[in-house]
């Protein structure tokens, strides 16, 4: 933001000082009831946030363009330009104005930014805002990368060994700010922001001791040094406790099912493609949690699967009791119902923001653990072991806050009305005289009516004229002149005071800021006490967090009718009766057809054939769902199922063209099959849907057969791989580990009917001349396709390769079966690997002997 400088008053000076600390944000500055925006700030500030554009010093030769939010209201405004991606600096008079000759002192109290807001609204309480930031490890071309969210205290870090593993962490986090030091290559960076994400830079401080405790279980150097980056940001622009942020936990991107970005995105887990919300996604089918925590937890869940065995074990057999312990699991729902978001109230202690209203959530919340703790004693079963270790009661803090706050406190802690009565004595003999004050007022109102004769005298209190008598304008005749002082005139009534009023005003008053400044003490003392038990609260809200994702689970999977699936060690995998669970949902139970995925041992590819719009891709991701589902824990839409434990899977599905780089689709296509190629392992899943696709006929169908080649030859990842290009369901002859299946179609009253239903073997092959015909194609038309295609298929035969027609359309390359290669001609390209031909041939030519 270009600063216009202004030679002006002292206070502009002061402004000027502070700004020029603040240049990259917007300058809240605080003037009595409001916060004034100047300058270039004003001018940008007035068209985002809509307000009036006014100038200050209007008439001097350099008005300063000013606009301005009341302090009561600016939480909103400021969530407004933090929303859209902008900095707030919040500056404070740091100084009682009454109390202070010339200028008050100012200074930032926090600077809000995007990865650092924390009262994000209830829309958003079941998501986190992650903070992350990087730092480039030169030695070894390397990233350390950290990510914290302020409001939950989560604080994590990981090696991460290249862009893409980056990449993927950034949009899976979805991070809206990265904080990163000046070592991070400029490619990177570029990256970085074409994610839309916004790049914040940070010198390193000295290190103190918060930073070290929460870095002890960090050792290697990157790692220490990215999350020593991220705390001295929380400090630069928070500048409070660090003390809700639990210790950074090292983690590694391998320990969970890896999943690019881009099959997060395609596979719509937790965001819709369309539309980008929840509607419509894996999250949304799955979410039966009861807390905003829960909810949370569950989003990590599906964006991080596990690989481990024995921990996806854990959670299958919670699932399973849970199941069976219906009675238990709907009682467990009433009470984590009653549970508020424990994560961000302990944000909030620690912070220092909370007010009576959370104290009495936080009380709420913590009184429903011994009857949570009760229902799983009730079930007893060792599944619930570990989340029972945290399940501790706080009674302390239910005890005291229910001792000194009222049910029902004010959302200011500053107004009093929070502190009950009998807590405290010296607050009960302030509230006495006040409340003794209020009684003689009523006594005073009463008197004077009858001295007066006026019955609709009044007694009451404003803030600027404290309390008065009105009489109404035509019974101004009636007062007593001599002892009533006029106040205040109003349109149709006069306001008083008495000498006996006056002097009973200032006890009152007094009594009543006495006692409000008390309450105040009272307050942060009880706050301060809490807060000593925050990783207490935070280890109580992350198991009733994964306890309310079990349940969630365990419902679904009731009302669903999922399965707990085996895990097998050798790769099998049988699912009967498998379902997209989305699909199913959106098309109802008895529309969707269900479908069984069977790839034992011996199986590695299975090709699948259909027309369009059969339901190919939705085999594919029902596939990718089961497996993901599985891997989170949960129970899979199907009859029955039998999985191995996967350690990635890669996708290409959907025409979604790349996020970052606004490549071509097909380039997109390319680089994913690349990815599944380089990094795919026998224990991988690969899902590409009709790659190829995207250029040329035989430069596509070629490709598509290499790719299947090289992952049935070199990977053996299971693989489904659909495809228009039929002349390619022929490989099953040649490669052991490829089983064709196709999806059905019938014809039914001259309309094309879709089965939906995978079944075994190659597609039709004159399929789309069937589709034509029901199209309405004209009938000599068609004829003519059927005479080409006959065609094709004999000259096919002919070159002896089987039925699978080489094209020999006019004006296309020509790609022949045969590898005859006379000296100088140019070697063919073969639709099957060289040897395998020959083998086939071989074959045939014994079986003809
Ligand atoms: P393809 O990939 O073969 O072009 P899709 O997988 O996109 O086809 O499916 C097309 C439509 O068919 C889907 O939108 C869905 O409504 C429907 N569909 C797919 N699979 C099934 C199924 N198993 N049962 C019922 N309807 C299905």
């Amino acid at each position: 933001m270009e600063l216009t400088k202004t030679k002006t008053t002292p206070m502009m000076v002061q402004y000027q000082k502070i700004k020029d600390q603040y240049p990259d944000a917007f300058l809240f500055y605080r003037l009595g009831d409001f916060y004034e925006l100047f300058n270039d700030d004003a001018i940008k500030g007035s068209q985002l946030l809509e307000l009036t554009l006014t100038n200050r010093s209007r008439n001097a030769e350099n008005p300063v363009p000013m606009c301005g939010v009341p302090h009561k209201a600016a939480q909103n405004y400021i969530d407004i330009l933090v929303d859209q991606g902008y900095k707030v600096a919040i500056c404070e008079q740091m100084e009682d104005p009454r109390l202070t000759k010339g200028m008050v002192k100012r200074a930032v109290i926090q600077l809000v930014t995007p990865g650092t807001q924390i009262d994000v609204g209830t829309q958003n309480a079941k998501s986190n805002n992650y903070l992350t930031a990087l730092v480039y490890d030169t030695d070894h071309q390397t990233f350390g990368f950290s990510y914290a969210d302020l409001s939950t205290g989560e604080l994590k870090t990981a090696k991460l060994d290249n862009q893409a593993e980056l990449v993927n962490e950034l949009v899976s986090l979805q991070t809206k700010e990265t904080v990163i030091d000046s070592d991070v290559p400029n490619t990177i960076q570029e990256t970085i922001q074409k994610l839309g994400i916004l790049i914040s830079h940070q010198e390193l401080l000295p290190v103190n001791a918060s930073v070290s405790y929460l870095s002890q279980d960090v050792d290697s150097g990157p790692l220490k040094r990215v999350v020593k980056l991220l705390l001295d940001y929380i400090q630069t622009t928070q500048k409070r406790s660090l003390q809700h942020l639990k210790r950074a936990v090292v983690y590694e991107p391998s320990d969970f099912l890896e999943l690019d970005h881009n099959s997060q995105y395609n596979l719509e887990l937790t965001r819709n493609i369309r539309t980008g919300k929840k509607s419509g996604t894996l999250l949304w089918l799955l979410d039966k949690t009861k807390t905003a925590m829960g909810g949370r937890k569950l989003k990590q869940w599906i964006e991080r699967p596990l690989v481990n065995r024995s921990k996806i074990t854990a959670r299958h057999d919670a699932v399973g009791v849970l199941l069976d312990h219906y009675y238990e699991r709907s009682q467990l729902q009433d009470e984590l119902i009653k549970v508020y978001d424990l994560e961000r109230l302990a944000g909030r202690i620690a912070f220092g923001s909370v007010n009576g209203r959370d104290l009495i959530q936080l009380k709420t919340s913590l009184q429903q653990v011994p009857k949570i703790k009760y229902i799983l004693e009730q079930i007893a079963d060792d599944s619930f072991k570990e989340i029972l270790q945290d399940l501790i009661p706080l009674d302390d803090i239910v005890d005291e806050i229910q001792d000194a706050i009222v049910d029902q406190p004010p959302i200011s802690v500053t107004d009093g009305g929070v502190i009950k009565d009998g807590f405290n004595a010296q607050l009960d003999k302030y509230r006495d005289a006040s409340n003794n004050g209020q009684k003689w007022l009523a006594e005073l109102e009463a008197k004077e009516r009858q001295v007066t004769g006026i019955n609709n005298l009044k007694v009451g209190f404003n803030h600027v004229f404290g309390y008065y008598i009105e009489v109404t304008k035509v019974n101004l005749d009636k007062i007593p002149e001599n002892r009533y002082q006029r106040k205040q005139t109003l349109a149709n009534a006069e306001r008083f005071s008495t000498p006996e009023l006056k002097e009973k005003e200032a006890l009152i008053l007094e009594a009543q800021e006495q006692s409000k400044t008390l309450e105040y003490k009272l307050f942060v003392q009880i706050r301060e006490h809490i807060k000593k038990s925050i990783k207490r609260i935070q280890a109580l809200a992350d198991s009733i967090a994964s306890l309310d994702v079990l349940q969630s689970f365990a419902s679904i999977s009731e009302e669903y009718r999922f399965v707990r699936p085996t895990l097998t060690n050798d790769h099998q995998v049988k699912v009967i009766e498998g379902r997209h669970p989305v699909v199913e949902k959106v098309l109802g139970h008895q529309q969707y057809v269900p479908n069984d995925v069977d790839m034992g041992q011996a199986t590695s590819v299975l090709l699948i054939t259909g027309p369009n719009m059969s339901g190919k891709s939705t085999y594919m991701r029902q596939m990718a769902l089961c497996v993901i589902m599985n891997q989170m824990g949960c129970f899979v839409p199907a009859k029955k199922a039998e999985l191995p434990v996967f350690d990635k899977i890669f996708t290409r599905i959907g025409a979604a063209d790349d996020l970052i780089s606004g490549q071509s689709t097909f380039m997109v296509e390319m680089k994913e099959a690349n990815d599944a190629i380089e990094n795919a392992t026998p224990n991988s899943l690969i899902l590409f849907d009709e790659i190829g696709r995207g250029t040329a006929t035989y430069d596509g169908m070629a490709l598509a057969q290499a790719i299947i080649e090289y992952v049935h030859n070199n990977i053996g990842a299971k693989t489904l791989f659909s495809t228009h290009y039929h002349e390619l369901t022929g490989l099953d002859e040649t490669l052991k580990h490829l089983q064709n299946v196709h999806v059905g179609a019938t014809e039914s009253n001259g309309e094309l009917v879709f089965l939906h239903k995978i079944q075994p073997g190659p597609a039709d092959k004159s399929y789309g001349i069937h589709v034509a015909k029901l199209a309405g194609l004209p009938n000599g038309l068609l004829k003519r396709a059927d005479h080409i295609l006959a065609g094709l298929e004999k000259k096919a035969e002919g070159s002896g390769s089987g039925d699978h027609a080489s094209q020999a359309i006019s004006g296309q390359p020509q790609l022949k079966h045969s590898r005859k290669k006379a000296a100088g001609e140019e070697e063919q390209i073969s639709l099957f690997p060289l040897e395998q031909v020959d083998d086939n041939q071989a074959e045939v030519v014994s079986q003809l002997k």
